[in-house]
C-alpha cells in the first residue's frame, strides 16, 4: 500500500457513524467486514503491521462497493477511492482459491460480451420463465451445482425474443421539433435480461423531442470489470465503447458528424463507470482527452430528463397509471410507488431527488420511502454471484423493506438491482412488481 493510501485513511476518526449504513456489516456484524475495520486494515498494511493475505483479502471481498459509507461519513473519508485503489491488488492469484479465480474468469469472459452471453442463453430460452424452471427451483435441483451457479440461475429471468437481437436503427428521430441529440448506451446485461427498458428509454426520449443515436457496435461499458478492479479489461471495453460512438458520430458516418448533447444510459451501475472514463483513461496518452470528453457528456437518463425538462406535449399527454384491478389512479386512490435508490446512483452519482421528481410528473402517483432506502440490495455487480449467501440475505431484507412500504410497485433504475429485488420479492408475503422509471413514463404517455 502506498503512502497516499495511508494519508487517505488518516481522515478516519473511527467514529463508526458509517456502520449502520454498511451492507456487509449489516449481515456479517464483524468489524473486519465494516468500513471502519477495512480502513483500519489498510492503515496497518500501509504501516507494514499487517500483510494482505487471503484472509485479509476476504474481508475486502465482502465489501459491496456500495459507497453508503462515503455518504454517511462526517469526516469526508473517501472510502470509494480507497476500495477502488485496493481492488486490483485483491486480484493477485494467491489471494483467492483456484475455484474462485475460475468462476470470476468465467464471469468476466461472459458478462461484458453480449454476443457470448446470447450464445449461452439461447438454449436456456426453453427453460427460463417456464414451469420447468419453477419446478427445478422448488425441488432445489438448481442447488446441486453449488451456491454460485445456483445464484446465477436464480437471476435468470424469462428471456424475451428482443433480447437476442439489437433491432434499433442507428438514429431514432425526434418526434416533433428536435430539442436535443443524444447517444444511448444500451448496457450488456440490461439489453439481454430486460430489453423493454431500452425500448421504453428510446420511446420516451424520442417523444420528448430527442434524436437518439444508438451505435450498433457498442459493447459493454466496463462496469462489471471496473467494480472488481480488473482495470486492463475495463480500459479495453471503455476505449471500444468510445470508438463505437466515434464511428457513428465523430467520424461523420451513418448518424452524421453533428456532436451529441449528451450520452445517456438507463442503468446506474453503467452510468457510474461511464462518468469515470476520465480517471480510468487518465494514464493513457492516446485516450486521456477522449475519455474525459466522453465522461463529461454522460448523464443518467433520469438526470438528463429532469435537467432539461419533459416537453410540453409529452407532459400534456401523461395519463394516470392503472392499479392491478384495471382502475385508473385518481387523487383519492393514487398509485403508490417505492423508489429503490441504486447505490451507484445515490452514493456513486449523488442522484436522489431527480428520479423522484420525474416520477411525480405522472398524474396521481404517490411516492413512499423504504425505511432503509440507502442500504444496498446485495446485487452490486457480480457480488450476488461471488458472495451469494450475504447477497441473498441483503436481497431478502431489501425486498421485505420495499414490500413493507405498502406501495403498489417498486421502481428501480438499475438492472442488477431489479433482477435481485425481483428474485427476492418471490418469497415475500406481499410481492410487488419492479419497473424502471422510464417504463412507467412510457406507459403513462401511452394512456396509462
Ligand atoms: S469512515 Fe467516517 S464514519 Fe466511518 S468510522 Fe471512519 S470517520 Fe467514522
Ligand atoms: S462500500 Fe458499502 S459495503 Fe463497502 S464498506 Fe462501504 S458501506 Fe460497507
Amino acid at each position: 500500500m502506498s503512502s497516499a493510501t495511508f494519508s487517505a485513511t488518516d481522515a478516519c476518526v473511527h467514529c463508526g457513524f458509517c456502520l449502520p449504513t454498511c451492507a456487509s456489516y449489516r449481515v456479517m456484524a464483524t468489524e473486519m467486514d465494516s468500513p471502519r475495520g477495512r480502513i483500519h486494515a489498510l492503515k496497518a498494511i500501509a504501516a507494514g503491521e499487517l500483510q494482505l493475505d487471503a484472509t485479509v483479502a476476504s474481508h475486502f471481498d465482502t465489501c459491496l462497493g456500495c459507497f453508503a459509507c462515503v455518504t454517511a461519513c462526517p469526516s469526508g473519508v473517501r472510502y470509494d477511492q480507497l476500495i477502488e485503489a485496493t481492488r486490483p491488488q485483491l486480484n493477485a492469484p494467491e489471494l483467492r482459491s483456484p475455484a474462485q479465480r475460475s468462476f470470476r474468469k468465467l464471469l468476466f469472459a461472459l458478462l461484458p460480451y453480449p454476443k457470448r452471453l446470447r450464445a449461452l442463453l439461447t438454449p436456456l430460452r426453453a427453460y427460463a420463465g417456464t414451469p420447468l424452471q419453477a419446478f427445478a427451483r422448488r425441488r432445489g435441483l438448481t442447488g446441486l451445482f453449488g451456491p454460485q451457479l445456483e445464484a446465477m440461475e436464480r437471476l435468470l429471468p424469462p428471456l424475451a425474443p428482443e433480447a437476442f437481437r439489437d433491432s434499433w436503427p442507428v438514429v431514432v428521430p425526434a418526434r416533433g421539433p428536435r430539442r436535443y441529440r443524444v447517444g444511448l448506451v444500451l448496457g450488456c446485461v440490461q439489453r439481454l435480461f430486460d430489453p423493454a427498458v431500452n425500448s421504453a428509454a428510446i420511446n420516451v426520449l424520442s417523444a420528448n423531442g430527442m434524436e437518439v443515436v444508438i451505435p450498433p457496435n457498442q459493447g459493454c461499458c466496463g462496469a462489471v470489470t471496473h467494480h472488481q478492479g480488473e482495470l486492463a479489461q475495463t480500459r479495453e471495453l471503455a476505449t471500444a465503447l468510445i470508438d463505437s460512438f466515434a464511428q457513428v458520430v465523430g467520424e461523420g458516418r451513418a448518424a452524421g458528424p453533428e456532436p451529441l448533447d449528451a450520452v445517456l444510459v438507463a442503468a446506474s451501475g453503467c452510468g457510474h463507470t461511464l462518468k469515470h472514463y476520465d480517471s480510468l483513461l487518465a494514464a493513457e496518452p492516446d485516450w486521456m482527452q477522449r475519455g474525459a470528453t466522453f465522461a463529461g457528456q454522460v448523464a443518467d437518463i433520469q438526470e438528463f430528463l429532469e435537467r432539461v425538462g419533459l416537453s410540453a406535449d409529452f407532459q400534456a399527454a401523461l395519463k394516470p397509471l392503472r392499479h392491478d384491478d384495471g382502475s385508473a389512479a385518481t387523487a383519492e386512490h393514487p398509485l403508490t410507488l417505492a423508489y429503490h435508490d441504486a447505490c451507484h446512483m445515490i452514493h456513486g452519482q449523488g442522484l436522489r431527488d431527480q428520479p423522484r421528481a420525474l416520477l411525480r410528473q405522472i398524474p396521481h402517483v404517490r411516492l413512499r420511502e423504504a425505511v432503509e432506502a440507502g442500504v444496498c440490495c446485495g446485487s452490486a455487480g457480480i457480488y450476488n454471484l461471488v458472495q451469494p449467501l450475504e447477497a441473498a440475505e441483503l436481497g431478502r431484507l431489501k425486498a421485505a423493506d420495499l414490500s413493507a412500504t405498502g406501495a403498489d410497485l417498486a421502481v428501480s433504475a438499475n438492472i442488477g438491482c431489479s433482477l435481485q429485488i425481483r428474485q427476492h420479492m418471490e418469497s415475500q408475503p406481499r410481492p410487488i412488481s419492479v419497473r424502471h422509471p422510464v417504463q412507467l413514463l412510457e406507459q403513462s404517455f401511452r394512456g396509462g
